[in-house]
């Protein structure tokens, strides 16, 4: 029945993190004993005072339909955190609430881009940015960079690809799946390039800000005076707060865009959760102590994990600053088989490591990437430690 549906969702790829996720629940549920670190969640509970936020919102009857960009309340309690945390000034009319930062980055893809404008995407990038920019209609740009750089763009090359269909560029720091952190300078030297391009916006994604093990705060690209007005911050709770069941990401952005998205979401999905508006008004304006411990916790993991990669013949692993990932270079073993499985590719790599390893990562392609794979530490030392023996097993059997 497939030639009954659009060409738009016959075009669309399935994103690749949830189909990884998908597959390994449902090998697990056959009885396979699948170790899954595709998905990016944190496998922390939600803190217990949002939790209870959420509990005291249903009982004092916050459950009908909510404004469309969100409470004000909760918009102004993110204009204070943006001040706060990210040197940012942002009005409340500024900030749109949305089911996810998922969300958040389609509203304003749909709102900003026409057909055949330039989407300008430093990769590797995050799974849904490439198929949103399709989506829109608009051209993906993939502007690779590699393990040698630490996966990071500079100003002068992201430049050279400025053309004057360009119209949004989209990236994350911490950036999924490579962990990379743009630092002070290298942001500055992004904000120099970018106010000579003032047709040019920036979809700047924050949502791992505070997933952080450089010791230097988070560097927000809207905290640069002079492109402010081109920046759009994405933000949301489900990594720093451990929410991702809750949905709710935002955006901070020029007053136009942001009523842009509100019109669009209005149209789509109206206005979030009403509870998980409430939880999120208290995790964004209570203390941060328990999203700094589950960082901690992360860092230890990260350190454990490099130690045991690291030790792996022929695999070139990077030191990841930031997020819950690593994303590291297979590409030594591609042409080699076992059992009559050939890897030519991280997607080949990823359905050897499955079938063979039993160990669920997601393959690079997916990124944008043609020669690394993605697995993310947010589980426990036992699982993680588990699978990189597996893995460590399945690579020395290709030959
Ligand atoms: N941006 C990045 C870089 C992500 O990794 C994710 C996945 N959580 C999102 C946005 C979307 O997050 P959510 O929709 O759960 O807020
Ligand atoms: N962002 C997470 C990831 O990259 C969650 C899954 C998704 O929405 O893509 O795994």
């Amino acid at each position: 029945m497939n030639n009954l549906l659009s060409e738009r969702i016959n075009s669309m790829q399935e994103s690749a993190t949830l189909k990884m996720a998908k597959i390994s629940r449902e090998l697990r549920s056959q009885g396979h004993d699948v170790i899954d670190l595709s998905i990016g969640e944190p496998d922390f509970d939600t803190p217990q005072h949002i939790k209870d936020a959420a509990k005291k919102a249903i009982d004092e009857g916050y459950t009908h339909y909510t404004p469309v960009p969100g409470y004000p309340e909760l918009r102004k309690a993110i204009a204070a955190k943006l001040k706060r945390d990210n040197n940012i000034d942002y009005t409340f009319d500024q900030i749109v609430v949305s089911t996810g930062a998922k969300q958040s980055i389609a509203n304003v893809v749909l709102s900003l881009v026409n057909k055949g404008e330039e989407v300008l995407l430093p990769a590797p990038y995050w799974v849904s940015y490439s198929a949103i920019a399709d989506l829109a209609e608009g051209k993906s740009i993939e502007i690779p960079t590699t393990i040698d750089t630490n996966f990071k763009i500079t100003a002068a090359e992201l430049e050279k690809h400025i053309t004057p269909k360009t119209k949004l560029i989209i990236f994350s720091s911490p950036c999924n799946p490579t962990g990379a952190v743009y630092s002070f300078d290298e942001m500055k030297s992004l904000a120099e390039m970018l106010v000579r391009h003032p047709n040019v916006f920036v979809i700047c994604d924050e949502i791992y800000e505070y997933i952080n093990y450089t010791g230097q705060p988070n560097v927000s690209l809207a905290s640069f005076p002079e492109v402010k007005n081109q920046v759009i911050t994405v933000n949301g709770f489900s990594k720093g707060f451990a929410m991702t069941g809750w949905r709710v990401g935002y955006i901070a952005a020029p007053l136009w865009i942001a009523q842009a998205c509100d019109k669009m979401q209005g149209q789509i999905t109206s206005g979030t959760c009403s509870i998980a508006q409430k939880a999120a008004e208290t995790a964004v304006s209570t203390d941060l102590t328990p999203t700094y411990n589950m960082v901690k916790e992360f860092r230890k993991r990260r350190d454990m994990v490099y130690e045991l990669l690291t030790a792996i013949p022929n695999l070139k692993v990077n030191l990841p600053e930031g997020a819950f990932y690593f994303f590291f270079d297979v590409s030594a073993y591609f042409g080699k088989s076992y059992n009559g499985q050939t890897v030519n590719n991280p997607e080949d790599m990823s359905a050897y490591l499955l079938n063979e390893a039993k160990i669920g990562l997601v393959n690079g392609e997916a990124f944008g990437d043609s020669r690394c794979i993605r697995l993310s530490y947010a589980a426990s030392e036992e699982k993680l430690r588990e699978v990189c023996k597996r893995l460590k097993d399945a690579l020395a059997k290709l030959s």
